[in-house]
């Protein structure tokens, strides 16, 4: 199993190497994050021995039981789908990036669970560029009074967007999605309150990454290509 998610690895880490390349950049510039919610504990610790410190799952109670499981192994867990109000506290504390904060009201849950465990919480800003109803995320013209609200958090700091391409589009709805997520960095990293540093992008799942990569993805989402042919 080992040797099958090893050689999987290396051969997504290459095709982000080479689309990178491509645009002038460096493969070391983004960060693979092994999505695991298909696979379960065992699977998932091969998948980090194989050399992937970087996992994602999309439901906290999998992000909790696994981050457990593994509490042994040096992994950066990264909270990557909605997150319930109810369902904060015990993320705040296992996780080191929130991905998915689409609401004030989450923002200001965090913040709350911050200032209890007395640390800064590290989150990305969902945004719904592809404006399909069943996706969560701040609309492209909410990003403005999110950002503002955010300053006044002191227990939030927020490192950057994320979005996912719209399920029904193709490669080419994907990368005008990306580039706008990517405008909309520029845009707002200009003159951002202290806590708002948006330098990361977190674009791109197994289907379109490389495309992301080419519109400026810092961290890219990779499930299902990691654990092909792994049984
Ligand atoms: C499942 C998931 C991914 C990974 O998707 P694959 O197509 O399997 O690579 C990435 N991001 C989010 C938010 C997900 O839910």
């Amino acid at each position: 199993m080992i040797k099958k998610l090893s050689s999987n690895l290396m051969s997504v880490r290459h095709r982000i190497n080479e689309a990178a390349q491509a645009v002038g950049r460096t493969g070391a510039e983004i960060r693979l994050i092994g999505v695991t919610k298909y696979v379960g504990a065992e699977t998932t610790r091969a998948l980090v021995e194989a050399g992937c410190l970087d996992l994602g799952e999309s439901r906290p109670q999998m992000l909790w039981e696994k981050a457990e499981a593994l509490s042994d192994l040096p992994v950066h867990w990264h909270m990557i789908g909605h997150l319930q109000r109810n369902k904060v506290k015990r993320t705040v504390d296992k996780s080191d990036l929130i991905h998915s904060v689409d609401s004030q009201r989450l923002l200001e849950a965090i913040d709350t669970a911050g200032r209890e465990s007395d640390k800064r919480v590290n989150v990305l800003l969902e945004v719904n560029v592809s404006g399909e109803a069943a996706k969560h995320g701040f609309q492209p013209d909410e990003l403005g009074s999110a950002i503002d609200y955010t300053a006044g958090l002191q227990h939030v700091v927020v490192r950057g967007l994320m979005c996912m391409a719209g399920l029904n589009g193709g490669l080419d709805d994907a990368r005008r999605e990306f580039d706008r997520l990517k405008q909309l960095q520029t845009k707002y990293a200009a003159d951002s309150p202290g806590n708002v540093e948006l330098k990361e992008l977190s674009m791109g799942m197994s289907a379109d990454f490389e495309i992301a990569v080419q519109a400026g993805a810092t961290m890219v989402r990779v499930g299902s290509l990691l654990f092909e042919g792994v049984s």
